[in-house]
């Protein structure tokens, strides 16, 4: 099986050459290391290959990799869907929080944000496939939910997250992505630091980077298949 480190070059390699292949500037793209239900020391082994961002999807078991790794200079980002009852530790603990769906935690993770602290970066949410079990705001309502976000003093409005329905055809995968990337364009103007797309992950990150993706989040392809 290949080393952390070997994905990560392979996962870098392909990353620059969707960037050519689809125009896009050199280097425009971010890769974020999604390491929910991976051991620290796979982390820490990231990080020795030039890692710095990573994505987790539950509070609790963030906060102990946190702590086990906090000799290292790491960016956290909260990927999984938000509990009103977890905003605290989401706002005290995280850089950056991608699934903001609505508007009550928006509100929550401002109040709760230490002042002190730099403001919170935030993508709001959109559910692309309308699937009932995904969490998400149509793109409808996420122009009135980043209106609000832009507002509030203690987060700063990045961009846009999805999560689309699970394809295997990539012509499949652009159509969806294509409509959050005219929705990102359209809005990208009204606000000050709206520079994020954060869309692909393992399976779908060639054609994210097509259709403008500036952040992939990738688990499976660095760390393999998740165990427990
Ligand atoms: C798990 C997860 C990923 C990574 O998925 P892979 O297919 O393992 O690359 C990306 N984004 C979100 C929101 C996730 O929950």
């Amino acid at each position: 099986m290949p080393s952390i480190a070997e994905n990560i070059v392979l996962v870098c390699e392909r990353i620059r050459y969707f960037e050519q292949q689809y125009g896009r500037p050199a280097k425009s793209v971010k890769l974020l290391a999604v390491s929910k239900k991976q051991d620290p020391g796979k982390l820490r082994e990231a990080f020795a290959a030039g890692i710095t961002d990573f994505g987790e999807n539950y509070l609790q078991e963030a906060q102990v990799k946190m702590k086990q790794l906090s000799d290292l200079q790491l960016v956290w980002h909260f990927i999984g869907p938000i509990q009103a009852n977890k905003t605290r530790g989401l706002a005290e603990h995280f850089h950056w929080i991608h699934s903001v769906d609505r508007l009550k935690i928006a509100h929550r993770l401002s109040e709760q944000r230490l002042p002190n602290e730099s403001p919170l970066n935030i993508c709001v949410q959109v559910n692309l496939s309308r699937e009932e079990s995904k969490s998400g705001t149509t793109l409808e309502q996420a122009t009135a939910l980043c209106d609000v976000v832009e507002t509030l003093p203690h987060l700063k409005l990045r961009g846009l997250m999805a999560i689309p329905e699970a394809l295997s055809d990539k012509q499949q995968q652009r159509a969806s992505f294509a409509d959050l990337a005219a929705a990102f364009h359209r809005l990208a103007p009204d606000y000050a630091c709206f520079d994020t797309l954060s869309i692909g992950m393992s399976n779908d990150f060639e054609a994210a980077i097509a259709e403008g993706s500036s952040m992939v989040r990738i688990g499976t392809a660095i760390f393999g298949p998740r165990t427990n």
